[in-house]
């Protein structure tokens, strides 16, 4: 359907208003014009018939003269009759107005008087008429032509008709600009201002006097009032951090962006500081997610304390937190927030009459020299707030390129080890324990390798500490179960069957619930006692209860177990006497240096306890004859190092086996 505007509405219904108004004035003009004409009628009747009774009475052909000044002025003096001109019956004029005398006007076509009801007055010129005379008693008549005023008639009507024209249009031209102007004024004028506050929504236009348009204008304001209003709270939640009040991530992160393109320009710094707090989950975990909501309520009012009025705080989410510093002079300026922010933090918080101490980390980031973009100065915030954390809680770090590096080799390495698992580039690889008064090979120490194709070998002191940072190590774990149990298996049918193979496994690996029952799996498709497991005694020191537990488990599955490094920890003689170990093996450290009389002394300590609580005892490292010599004299029953072999293949090892000795 096509739209029409009121505009066009209004100027519409005008049109047809002053169409109907011009037929009303029209037929008003032609009944006021036929009056007029009527009466004209009647006027020139009686003036026709008065001049006739006149002529009848008073005109004497023979005093023509007696009488024609008298009819000349009463022509003269009557508007309507111009001429008037008399006839003999011999066709002799008697009488005649001057003018006509002049003009000879004809005296043809006159209307007889007695159809002057029937003429058309305004039309006729000329009548005509007898004027009775006597012979004696004998009448006879003379013929009398009067010629009207056409001029003066026409102006008559004419000057009526444009006068009534004048007042209609003049009055309808009138009526119809105030109704336009009305309309506009009342309708079309306020309707367009309700247009405009409805699209732009700017400042409420003043009352209407239309009660309907009112009506609207006044639900539109109410519903704008209402609709800003929630826009407010809307952008107030959307920006802030419901638990804390600060800033949240999305307002944090306009905040930098917006300090990015002005200090650009400026070539000026500003700091971002990524704070968390240290041991929070543990809070969590022990008392609760509303205590937790109370601590981190509170730390929030005290890092709006510590910080300056134009200083930002923002809470990402859980414990983290970024405190953003958009005018930096120099690093001790950093420093001095940092420091103040600590010492907020480590005043106690006081909840339910318990004193909590609460410390955090933070990692620090300059803008544009540590990253150009927010997500690179969170990120590499981030980095230099984990540093913090390595260095010891409640501590700083200013993010450097080198920490970036060692980051970035850490996700490289990460990656590598995930994409080995799937790919299969990891092996095993055996070095072989030496049965130290035979020299044959009783046993063998499986070391993981990862064969990457474009970085090469890759040896475990780079890998595994990765592996347990990000917890790859649960499924490269399995992996070594998996790949020393199908080892074991395939030496079956050879002349390796007897050998016995010990695995590395990592304290992570113990603290996994899934470990006991996959390695029970695993080991149900060989000879257990053909599996050793070598701990190092670091992973002993924490939660030994439950760590001894886990490790008779694994003993009572039948398989043997290896104190790995021992002399490197604190070698604690407890452990010896508590946990079911089989052996025991002495740290490379110390047959490093046999020549020493403190290390020769230690060695021989060790393997005198070792033998006191029959155990079996291995020396590593064992690099050349002089040592094998000194661990001979020890009585030390097996060894492990380079002087036999370095780590090898399987195929290699094999080979070595086979060869019998290892008396290169
Ligand atoms: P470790 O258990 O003490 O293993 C012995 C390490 O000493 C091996 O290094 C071996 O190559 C090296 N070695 C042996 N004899 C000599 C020698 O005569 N001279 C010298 N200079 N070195 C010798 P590798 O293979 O690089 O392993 C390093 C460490 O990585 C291992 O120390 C072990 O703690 C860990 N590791 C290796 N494989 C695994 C594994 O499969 N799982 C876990 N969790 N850790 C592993
Ligand atoms: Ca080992
Ligand atoms: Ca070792």
């Amino acid at each position: 359907m096509r739209l029409i505007t009121i505009k066009q509405f209004v100027i519409a219904m005008l049109i047809f208003l002053f169409a109907s108004e011009a037929a009303i004035f029209y037929s008003f003009y032609k009944d006021a014009r036929d009056t007029t004409l009527n009466l004209l009628e009647e006027n020139i009747k009686v003036n026709i018939f008065n001049l006739k009774h006149f002529l009848d009475k008073n005109f004497q052909p023979k005093n023509v003269g007696n009488i024609a000044s008298f009819l000349d002025n009463k022509i003269n003096t009557n508007p309507l009759i111009k001429d008037l001109i008399i006839v003999s019956r011999q066709k002799q004029i008697l009488y005649s107005t001057e003018r006509a005398r002049k003009l000879q006007i004809p005296k043809t076509a006159c209307i007889p008087i007695r159809a002057i009801e029937e003429a058309d007055i305004y039309h006729e010129k000329c009548f005509t008429f007898k004027v009775k005379q006597f012979d004696g008693l004998i009448p006879y008549y003379l013929t009398a032509y009067v010629y009207l005023d056409t001029a003066y008639i026409d102006h008559l009507i004419d000057e009526k008709g444009r006068k009534f024209l004048l007042y209609a249009v003049t009055y309808i031209l009138f009526f119809s600009l105030l109704t336009w102007l009305l309309i506009r004024f009342i309708l079309i004028h306020p309707l367009e201002k309700l247009r405009q506050y409805a699209y732009y929504s700017v400042k409420a236009p003043g009352q209407f006097l239309i009660s309907e348009l009112e009506s609207i204008r006044y639900s539109l304001k109410l519903t704008f009032e209402r609709l800003r209003k929630e826009q407010q709270e809307l952008y107030t939640l959307s920006t802030t951090d419901p638990l804390s009040g600060l800033y949240n991530r999305l307002s944090m992160t306009e905040k930098i962006n917006w300090l990015i393109s002005s200090h650009s320009r400026s070539h000026a710094e500003f700091a971002l500081l990524f704070l968390d707090l240290d041991n929070f989950k543990t809070f969590n975990d022990i008392h609760g997610h509303e205590f937790g909501d109370k601590i981190l309520m509170e730390v929030s009012q005290r890092l709006l304390h510590a910080i300056r009025n134009n200083d930002i705080v923002s809470r990402l989410g859980g414990d983290e937190f970024v405190i953003i510093l958009p005018e930096i002079r120099n690093n001790e300026h950093i420093l001095e927030v940092i420091q103040r922010i600590q010492s907020e933090l480590n005043k106690p918080i006081v909840l339910n009459e318990t004193k909590y101490h609460i410390t955090c980390s933070i990692g620090v980031t300059i803008y544009p020299k540590d990253g150009e973009d927010v997500s690179t100065l969170l990120k590499n915030a981030d980095i230099a707030m984990y540093k913090a954390k390595e260095l010891g809680k409640n501590n700083f770090y200013f993010f450097t390129e080198h920490l970036n590096k060692i980051i970035q080799q850490k996700i490289h390495m990460q990656r590598t080890i995930r994409y080995a698992l799937d790919e299969g580039y990891f092996s095993l690889h055996y070095q072989p324990k030496i049965d130290i008064h035979t020299n044959r090979i009783v046993g063998c120490e499986g070391l993981i390798r990862l064969d990457d194709p474009s970085d090469g070998m890759v040896y475990p002191d780079a890998l595994i500490p990765i592996a347990e940072e990000s917890g790859l190590i649960i499924p490269l774990g399995r992996w070594i179960i998996d790949e020393a149990v199908r080892q074991l298996q395939a030496w079956q049918e050879t002349p390796l069957r007897d050998m016995k193979l010990s695995i590395n496994i990592s304290g992570i690996q113990l603290n996994d619930d899934n470990f006991l029952p996959y390695l029970k799996n695993a080991v149900s498709k060989i000879d257990p006692s053909k599996l050793d497991i070598e701990l190092t005694e670091s992973v002993l020191m924490e939660q030994f209860e439950e760590k001894l537990v886990i490790l008779e488990q694994i003993k009572a599955m039948g398989i043997t177990l290896s104190l790995d490094d021992f002399g490197t920890g604190y070698s604690s003689l407890s452990y010896l006497k508590q946990i079911p170990f089989d052996t025991l093996k002495i740290d490379k450290s110390f047959i490093d240096d046999l020549t020493t009389q403190k290390n020769q002394s230690f060695v021989k300590m060790i393997i005198s306890i070792a033998k006191e609580l029959h155990l079996a005892v291995v020396a590593e490292g064992v690099e050349d004859e002089q040592q094998l010599q000194y661990l001979k004299q020890m009585e030390c029953e097996q060894y492990q190092g380079y002087f036999c072999s370095k780590p090898l293949t399987v195929k290699a090892f094999e080979k070595l086996f086979s060869s019998s000795f290892c008396d290169q």
